[in-house]
């Protein structure tokens, strides 16, 4: 089902400029550093219910969820640069394409799809119609069965200069301040939702973990081979289902915040309750594209703003 209207919740991991922790600034800086000599004095301290960063606060990374209905598309901006992972159904492409014009989104630096499935890939055709692409698209080597996975590998052959990667694991990309981390690459998978790439994105010690559809057998061996998830901020793995978000994942991964993208009244039952009460029991605040629509956290280092619809 389409969305006319977007409702937006930005949840704010604004900074606080602590003194004398002028280390914390190394891999983040803000956009509009303040003069050391003043920070001290001049730092502002966001009360407990401010509601949103205020402008003293640089947003250094900002993580979009947005709401494509069933399936999943985010889009992670720092410092102006782009990463698109995933791009919802061929019926959500139109969305996703305002969605980044609206971020000012004019050329994508990075494009993650990270398995074949229709869900993930479909909107892509129209994405890469619309926007050039830098550097070569990101997924799996297991093709997608479907009629949709040829007209999105069709359109990527269009692109002059642009082709498939598929990147080891232990892979960084750097994208504005933030870094990309190869989590899973799909090697050896049969399945299309087993195959999913697995990324993390970090930016001033704050992370999200964006595991597409695995299901609990790949998070388990994620877990077992002691591959760094844990992260502030989760997009539940295959939107909620019960094959995924497995206890131990969670445990590794103990997340803050945690957003199911899913559509409403979906023909799988997503998201199950099974999932939903583990997703519960980390503690983590819930989100989901049904209730709270497109969901945009900011980054900057420092403390977690509650979340406030737009
Ligand atoms: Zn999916």
């Amino acid at each position: 089902m389409k969305k006319s209207s977007r409702n937006i919740i930005t949840i704010g991991i604004a900074s606080i400029l602590i003194v004398g922790s002028l280390f914390t600034l190394s891999q983040c800086a803000p956009l509009q550093p303040s003069n050391p000599a003043q920070a001290p004095t001049q730092a502002t301290q966001p009360s407990i219910d401010s509601p949103t960063p205020t402008h003293t606060e640089a947003i250094d990374m900002e993580v979009s969820v947005i709401d494509v209905g069933q399936g999943d598309s985010i889009l992670v901006m720092s410092e102006g640069r782009s990463l698109l992972v995933d791009a919802g159904d061929r019926s959500s492409g139109d969305e996703v394409v305002a969605y980044l014009r609206e971020q000012g989104v004019e050329s994508i630096d990075y494009i993650v799809a990270t398995h074949g499935d229709a869900d993930h890939i479909g909107g892509m055709v129209e994405v890469l119609e619309t926007f050039d692409v830098t550097h070569d698209i990101i997924a799996p080597e297991l093709a997608g069965t479907t009629a949709t996975y040829q007209n999105f590998a069709a359109a990527v052959e269009r692109e002059p200069g642009v082709g498939f990667t598929t990147p080891s694991v232990g892979t960084s990309y750097s994208l504005g301040d933030a870094t990309i981390q190869i989590i899973a690459n799909g090697e050896g998978e049969k399945d299309t939702n087993d195959s999913s790439i697995v990324l993390r994105v970090v930016c001033g010690g704050k992370s999200a973990l964006l595991p597409g559809d695995i299901p609990e057998r790949v998070e388990l061996q994620l877990v077992a081979a002691n591959a760094p998830l844990d992260s502030d901020l989760l997009k539940a793995g295959h939107h909620g289902s019960k094959y995924s978000s497995s206890t131990i994942f969670l445990d590794a991964v103990s997340p803050d915040y945690v957003v199911i993208s899913y559509g409403a009244n979906n023909r799988y039952g997503h998201p199950a309750p099974e999932a939903l009460e583990r997703l519960r029991e980390t503690g983590a605040t819930l989100y989901d594209t049904v209730d709270d629509g497109t969901v945009v956290f900011l980054f900057s280092d420092g403390v977690i703003m509650p979340p406030k619809a737009a």
